[in-house]
């Protein structure tokens, strides 16, 4: 095999690795948005990765007043609400997307996404991942 033939090896291994990369990323987001809804005691419908990074989920919730339906043993939580969940600086953040469907989310996450960019707080992941839309 030439000089060429090795180089296209090598990308198409770095292409495996990054996807794989990405998948771990995800599976990741999806597990804090899981265990955060699980510790507040929310109800979890839908997780979907967000190309933007992080992940939307669909969630009935409690709203923490004391005297609420919510509140009572087996009571009827709210919603369901779409939250968006993203890691930055090692912190987990969360986003109150809300009754609007997953395709205005997805909007709404690119545009944050596209201002993160600007003001140059974006993560090279996020940035990355807004350029595969
Ligand atoms: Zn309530």
């Amino acid at each position: 095999m030439n000089s060429e033939g090795l180089k296209r090896r090598l990308e198409a291994l770095q292409e495996q690795m990054a996807g794989i990369d990405h998948a771990i990323e995800q599976l990741e987001a999806q597990i804090v948005a899981q265990e955060r809804a699980e510790k507040k005691g929310a109800e979890v419908l839908e997780i979907e990765p967000a190309r933007g990074g992080g992940s939307y989920v669909l969630q009935r919730v409690l709203c923490g007043k004391p005297s609420c339906r919510c509140a009572r043993t087996g009571g009827e939580l709210h919603g369901p609400y779409w939250y968006h969940y993203w890691k930055m600086d090692r912190k987990t953040k969360s986003k109150y997307v809300g009754k609007i469907g997953l395709r205005r989310a997805r909007e709404t996450a690119k545009v944050e996404a596209i201002a993160l960019k600007i003001s140059g707080q974006g993560g090279r992941g996020r940035i990355i991942a807004l350029l595969d839309h």
